[in-house]
């Protein structure tokens, strides 16, 4: 009778050990690469890797480059391997990488390599054609039509804008409102049609090549805080060769991080990217209001 009752309870541990290892196997793989920024990576990065791994789908590693004006012998030590992961998401505005890791990098993507590309991550690199056309549109960086058009709405449709002068620009952060403009995308299918994001800044006048990319939100950028007075796009996805690439210009510090539209939008953007698909749940109304903005902190 006791060996019976001891042979059950290491079957039930088995059988317990056997189901936590799958749901650990099908956790998607995500490789955050900071290391460089304008911007506050340090803190931006422990967020992104708890909203990622907040909603249980992903586990995130993260992959930092070595400092500005490194020697060339520390960055031949910085090698990502980007194949071990279902999707990368770039934190990054700084120097050019190695040419074989930039090569790594595009044949990552090229090949179905999910890319997700974060707020200062889009003024990174304006002198390097594949990644512009990772991202559809930049800023900065010495950015101006030679890059390509903006992305502009007149008379109720989307038109791409060749007007001459620079790429980039926002004016003073604050609370606004998101506006999910394509319901239709895995990404969006089944959120309200927009939310009330935390105070962030809002880029605009971005540019860049414009190919195979779709907006799925966008926001007004008012003339009264120093913004274009222009709708500005926010929310992309763009195909590059068999890869998925999702763009989320938000995100400029961890408070602006912290409202659940953007952890939600974040998530199910990282989730396509990976794989072409969203199993993730739409969050309950209320949690993406339009009138206020709703918080979602990590633990302390
Ligand atoms: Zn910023």
């Amino acid at each position: 009778m006791k060996i019976t009752r001891t042979l059950y309870i290491i079957t039930v541990c088995l059988l317990a050990a056997a189901v936590l290892s799958l749901s650990a196997a099908e956790k998607l793989k995500v490789l955050i690469v900071d290391g460089q920024n304008n911007h506050n990576w340090r803190t931006t990065t422990p967020m992104l890797k708890w909203i990622l791994e907040d909603c249980g789908r992903f586990t995130v590693a993260v992959s930092t480059t070595p400092p500005e004006k490194s020697s060339p012998d520390l960055w031949k030590e910085w090698h990502p391997t980007f194949t071990n992961y279902d999707a990368v998401l770039l934190n990054y505005n700084g120097e050019r990488w190695p040419a074989r890791v930039n090569q790594q990098f595009v044949e990552y993507v090229r090949n179905g390599g999910g890319l997700v590309v974060v707020h200062a991550a889009d003024n990174a690199f304006p002198d390097w054609p594949e990644f512009n056309d990772m991202i559809a549109v930049g800023g900065w960086g010495g950015r101006n039509e030679q890059n390509g058009p903006m992305i502009r709405w007149r008379d109720g449709k989307q038109v791409l804008d060749r007007t001459p002068g620079d790429g980039g620009t926002h004016g003073a952060a604050g609370p606004y409102v998101v506006n999910i403009i394509v319901t239709n995308h895995p990404i969006t299918m089944g959120l309200p049609s927009g939310w009330r994001h935390a105070k962030d800044e809002l880029y605009g006048r971005l540019r860049g090549p414009c190919k195979n990319f779709t907006v799925l939100a966008n926001a007004f950028s008012a003339k009264e805080t120093g913004g274009t007075g222009e709708v500005e796009p926010v929310l992309l996805v763009i195909n590059y060769g068999q890869g998925r690439v999702f763009h989320d210009v938000l995100g400029h510090d961890a408070d602006s991080m912290a409202d659940t539209g953007f952890q939600c939008t974040l998530q199910r953007g990282t989730e396509w990217a990976a794989t072409g698909k969203v199993t993730l749940p739409a969050p309950k109304p209320e949690a993406m209001a339009i009138d206020k903005v709703v918080m979602h902190q990590p633990p302390r």
